[in-house]
């Protein structure tokens, strides 16, 4: 096994090198969702590949159609197992005016590191990428290999067509995932499911313009009353409950052992409630707001268009409506069966009610034990002195799903982030202490693969 004083000197004689590394990076504004930043993207690829040659990995700009992934790696032999770390290097946008710093300049300061990207998810990839040179240089029997892409933050249109790329991007024994947030400081927490989603928009037109209702009140359709009489047949208010007929057929729930798991996570509900403002909640038992959230499908409404919206009540009758809903789905649903349900439901209520479909994901579920379970257990522990809980994940990676789909091999994660580092919020930063503690949580995993062997 490794020796704990080499990797604690090699990673505090790496600090500097982390830190100008991330520096530099953090300063590529390497925004996806904005075209304008297509240069920076080409960049940040061109960097990337550069980083990983400095550290001895051959790497390559992979192109995809879409902005680039990066492959690269290191080969010891092909008798060892391959692992793939998956990291993105887009960032989200950064227009937020609390910013109290320009986003995109690098700020270091007590062992915090300021700006756009920093935890999301520059900074785990190049903890990944030192703890994995270390790991190497011990002479560990395994085969490294880096993949970073740059389309996450816009839901990784052109990752699949990537990895058919099989020369550039070839398929591993293992992959783990370093894009993850914990709970809380102090509790490693690693996610093993994702929720998948379905979005639909139901619309519905009566009539060609709005008309007044003191003259056509009574006889004219209401096509937003209609489609909130749809809203109240999917779905319980109250409770949350969907009432789609066969919903609920091909759900797992998880088992006592999970919930036993999540428990672990550090999860309150009084931090829950004030870090998204909530005032109120259907339910205050954490095993059961965990239960809902990362392991239990929903039926959400999220807007409702038409009709007057200004100041004071204006009487119109609408000639049409739009209801914007989506569903999160847990394993064994899919997003296909469940539009088919929600479309086949509406049409007997409401026949002239049109259901389309939007953005389509299909849910994770990942190892929850096993050999690769334990590997992360023990691996996390020796980085950050605590074993992880296993928990899910509430909301969708469209990466992940598709390397499943491509490689069909254990897909793993160890996330680095903590929820105060601001992901995909204003302020965001990243700290030396989940930096190097995950250094080595990594050099220990790849450690506890290369036991392992080839299976
Ligand atoms: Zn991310």
């Amino acid at each position: 096994m490794l020796n704990a004083e080499t990797l604690e000197n090699y990673i505090t004689g790496s600090r500097s090198r982390f830190e100008e590394m991330l520096g530099q990076m953090v300063e590529v504004p390497s925004i996806s969702m904005d075209p304008v930043h297509a240069g920076d993207m080409r960049r940040m690829a061109e960097l990337a590949v550069q980083y990983l040659t400095d550290l001895g990995a051959e790497a390559q700009i992979v192109e995809t159609g879409g902005y680039p992934i990066v492959s690269g790696g290191w080969t010891t032999g092909a008798h060892h197992p391959t692992v793939t770390i998956y990291n993105h290097m887009d960032v989200q946008p950064a227009q937020e005016p609390e910013w109290k710093q320009a986003p995109f300049a690098f700020k270091k300061e007590n062992g915090l590191y300021r700006g756009r990207g920093a935890t999301d998810d520059k900074g785990p990839a190049l903890s990944a990428l030192l703890g994995a040179r270390f790991a190497l240089d011990e002479g560990t029997p395994i085969n490294i290999r880096l993949l970073w892409e740059l389309e996450e933050e816009i839901g990784s249109p052109h990752f699949a067509a990537g990895l058919k790329n099989r020369v550039a991007i070839p398929r591993p024994d293992s992959v783990v995932v370093s894009d993850t947030i914990w709970i809380a400081k102090g509790r490693p927490a690693m996610p093993y499911g994702l929720r998948g989603l379905i979005g639909a928009r139901l619309t519905l037109k009566t009539g060609t313009k709005d008309a007044h209702s003191g003259v056509t009140g009574g006889a004219a359709r209401n096509p937003l009353a209609e489609l909130m009489e749809i809203a109240h047949a999917c779905v319980d208010a109250k409770t949350g409950k969907v009432k789609i007929p066969g919903f609920y057929d091909d759900v797992v729930e998880p088992t006592k052992a999970e919930i036993k798991s999540f428990l672990k996570s550090g999860f309150e509900v009084s931090r829950f409630k004030q870090a998204y403002g909530f005032q109120t909640l259907r339910t205050q038992e954490p095993a059961e707001i965990m239960r809902r959230i990362w392991a239990a499908p929903t039926f959400e409404v999220h807007g409702l268009t038409g009709g007057y919206h200004g100041p004071g009540v204006k009487t119109v009758v609408p000639g049409h409506g739009e209801l914007k809903v989506s569903m999160r789905l847990v394993p064994k649903q899919t997003p296909e069966k469940a539009f088919a349900l929600l479309k086949k439901y509406v049409g007997k209520l409401n026949p002239s009610i049109k259901v389309e479909p939007e953005g389509m994901l299909q849910p994770f579920q990942g190892l929850f034990e096993g050999p690769y379970v334990e590997a992360v257990k023990r691996a996390a522990k020796a980085g950050f002195g605590k074993e992880p809980a296993f928990i899910r994940e509430g909301g969708s990676i469209g990466a992940v799903v598709t390397m499943q789909k491509a490689w069909k091999v254990p897909i793993l994660f160890m996330g680095l982030s903590l929820p105060e580092h601001g992901y995909h919020a204003p302020n965001e930063y990243f700290d030396w202490g989940q930096a190097s503690s995950g250094m080595k949580a990594f050099a220990h995993y790849f450690a506890e693969l290369g036991k392992m062997g080839k299976r």
